[in-house]
Parts: structure tokens; C-alpha cells; sequence
């Protein structure tokens, strides 16, 4: 059976080493190419998009796919809307693994808002120093609010952004609450902004935002397509693929 996983999350890389020690479930990983060198995989890998609802359709067919993962990550909202309607249209069973979000808890302040644009607005007007951590894709949107002083973490540089006031940090999960503190600390910070992507790599940024009762905007998920089975353990996705088998006769 031919398993496509949609890829670009922890998870997705926890299923593709699952599936590596199953040799009779050959998958192919999918990841979209954001990233200018992503780690290695243990499974085959394709990258790039597939050219909408209609491409994939067409690759389901070519490639004989039996099977969809879509482990993509949360605010990865085009491909899994695409990855819902094209499984239903080629008749190719779907599931969606997803971590769960995360929620605020005693100390936590929170203000959780829609969208980017609802996250630059819930900055305020008063100049702060801002730690942006939403991924450099959507930096654009914060160019409507230049009176911050932006600390920007990102894997990939971060390129043409028009903010007078930007500091640029390269890293990558994991990260960690003493260093995530210590960073805080020194880059003076009032607020940090994040999206709500659940992963625990990233989480220490929100416990040390607590611990030194920082303020923190949180961007809400984008809704997900209706009718997909959903999961969030990559172990329970491979149970589900071994469902979806049906060996050839
Ligand atoms: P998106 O807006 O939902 O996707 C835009 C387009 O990128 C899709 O329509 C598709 O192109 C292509 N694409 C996305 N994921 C793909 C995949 N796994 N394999 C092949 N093509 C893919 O998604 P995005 O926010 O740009 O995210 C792109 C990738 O980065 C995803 O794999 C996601 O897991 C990862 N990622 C995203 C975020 C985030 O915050 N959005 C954070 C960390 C990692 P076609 O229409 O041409 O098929």
C-alpha cells in the first residue's frame, strides 16, 4: 500500500520513522519546501506543492495512493482544506493527525485572537517591545503597526520585511524555558506573540512567559475541514493505516 504523508510537523516526522520499520507499508513523506534545509528523513521524500485541489487528485491517481496522512501543521490551513476535498473526490481514505492546542492555565495572560491582523491590534497603540514568534510568512502583516521594536525568531532569514525595529534570531525547536527566560530577560520584552501551534518543542516560551507574568497573544487555529477523522498521536495513525490495509490477495 502507498501511503502519502503530508509532512512539516514533529509528528509527521515521528509517523515517517514509525513507518520506516514497516516495510509493508511504503509511504512517501510530502513537505512543501518552506524550509531551506529540513532535516533528514528516514522514509522517501517528495517535495513541493502539487498544484491545488486538482493536482493532488491527479498524483492520488498517478501514484496509486491508498491512503492520506495529513500531519501537516495546524495553521496549515490551504493544504489540508485541498488534502480533504481531493481524497473525497479520488475516493482515498483521510486522516488528519494534529496535536492538541494548547490552553491557558493559573497565571497564564492570555489575549487570544482570531488572526494576525487580531494580533497586531491586540499590541496597542503605545510602543512595546514585541517578541514575534509566528513564523516569517507572516511577518508582513505586523508592517501595519512600525512603533514596536519586533525580536524575531525564525528559521530561515527572514527577508524583506518594512519594520523600522527588527532583531532577527536563527534557531530551531526544541527549545527551552531557562534559555527562553534569559532571552526574555535580556531583550527586555513586554509581550510575546505566538501562534497556538500546541507543538512541545515550542511550548517553553509560554511557560517562561508566565513565570515572569509577560502578557502573551495567542493566534487562534484556523478551522479545519469538517467530515476527516482526527487524531493526535503519531502511534494511533499507524494503528489506523494498519486498518486502512487491506493486503492484496
Ligand atoms: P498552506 O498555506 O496550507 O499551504 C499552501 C500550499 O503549499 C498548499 O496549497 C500546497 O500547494 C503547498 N503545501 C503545503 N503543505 C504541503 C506539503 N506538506 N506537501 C506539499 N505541498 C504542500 O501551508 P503553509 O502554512 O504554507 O505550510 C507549508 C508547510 O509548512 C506545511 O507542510 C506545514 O506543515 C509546514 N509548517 C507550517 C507552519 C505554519 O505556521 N503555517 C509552521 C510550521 C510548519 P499546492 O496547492 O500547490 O499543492
Amino acid at each position: 500500500m502507498t501511503i502519502l504523508l503530508l509532512g512539516g510537523t514533529t509528528e509527521a516526522t515521528a509517523l515517517a520513522h514509525l513507518l520506516a520499520a514497516r516495510p509493508d507499508l511504503s509511504a512517501i513523506l510530502s513537505l512543501a519546501g518552506r524550509t531551506s534545509a529540513p532535516r533528514a528523513m528516514p522514509i522517501a521524500t517528495r517535495i513541493g506543492g502539487f498544484g491545488g485541489v486538482e493536482g493532488l487528485v491527479a498524483h492520488l491517481r498517478r501514484e496509486r495512493i491508498r491512503a492520506v496522512v495529513d500531519a501537516t501543521h495546524p495553521f496549515a490551513a490551504r493544504m489540508s482544506r485541498n488534502a480533504a476535498q481531493a481524497c473525497r473526490i479520488a475516493g482515498v481514505p483521510l486522516l488528519a493527525l494534529v496535536r492538541p492546542e494548547w490552553a491557558p492555565g493559573p497565571g497564564d495572560r492570555w489575549t487570544i485572537v482570531p488572526d494576525m491582523a487580531g494580533a497586531v491590534a491586540a499590541l496597542g497603540e503605545a510602543p512595546k517591545r514585541v517578541f514575534l514568534t509566528v513564523g516569517r510568512l507572516e511577518l508582513a502583516a505586523f508592517e501595519a503597526a512600525p512603533q514596536h521594536a519586533y525580536l524575531v525568531r525564525t528559521i530561515d532569514p527572514v527577508g524583506a520585511v518594512a519594520l523600522p525595529s527588527l532583531v532577527e534570531i536563527r534557531d530551531r525547536p526544541p527549545f527551552d524555558e531557562a534559555a527562553e527566560r534569559a532571552l526574555m530577560l535580556a531583550e527586555r520584552i513586554d509581550v510575546l506573540v505566538t501562534k497556538n501551534s500546541g507543538a512541545a518543542a515550542t511550548r517553553p516560551k509560554l511557560d517562561a512567559a508566565r513565570a515572569l507574568g509577560l502578557p502573551v497573544v495567542v493566534v487562534a487555529r484556523p478551522p479545519r475541514p469538517e467530515g476527516v477523522e482526527t487524531i493526535a498521536a503519531p502511534e494511533d495513525a499507524l494503528a489506523w493505516l494498519e486498518r486502512v490495509h487491506v493486503p492484496a490477495p
